[in-house]
């Protein structure tokens, strides 16, 4: 599969030759900032297989689970476009919503349910998970 996509303003584009090794909707807090309320979609792809054009702005902070996580955006129009952690290089996470056939990927799991707002609908058709995180390859 060849997935491609890019921030809103076309500086940053990204192909993607290989499936998603999973596909999360994240409630945790800091997706909430990235998601303006709602929450993204983090397709998660072996980092080898995502090729990026572009330079992106690098946010780094302190996950609950204590590993520092790389919140990558476009300086210019501020889409937020990759996450990852530092302690699994191997994996990068795109945001679904960056990508030019948003359907191209399906959620598989929601997670962080504990940290969403009262308000939240998840979707009950896949499972759900109070925290955290199983690794990416264990659905
Ligand atoms: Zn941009
Ligand atoms: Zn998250």
């Amino acid at each position: 599969m060849t997935i491609t996509g890019g921030c809103a303003c076309g500086k940053v584009r990204y192909t993607i030759e290989g499936e998603p090794v999973v596909t999360r909707v994240c409630w945790c807090r800091a997706c909430q900032f990235t998601g303006g309320g709602n929450t993204p979609v983090n397709a998660v792809f072996k980092t080898e297989d995502v090729k990026i054009e572009g330079a992106l702005a690098d946010f780094v902070s302190e996950a609950d689970s204590g590993n520092q996580v790389h919140r990558r955006f476009c300086p210019t129009c501020g889409t937020p476009v990759t996450v990852q952690s530092e302690a699994r290089p191997q994996y990068l996470g795109v945001r679904a919503g960056t990508m030019d056939d948003p359907s191209a990927v399906k959620p598989d799991m929601t997670i962080w349910i504990s940290a969403a707002p009262p308000w939240a609908i998840f979707d009950d058709t896949i499972p759900c998970y109070e925290h955290g995180l199983p690794p990416p390859g264990k659905k």
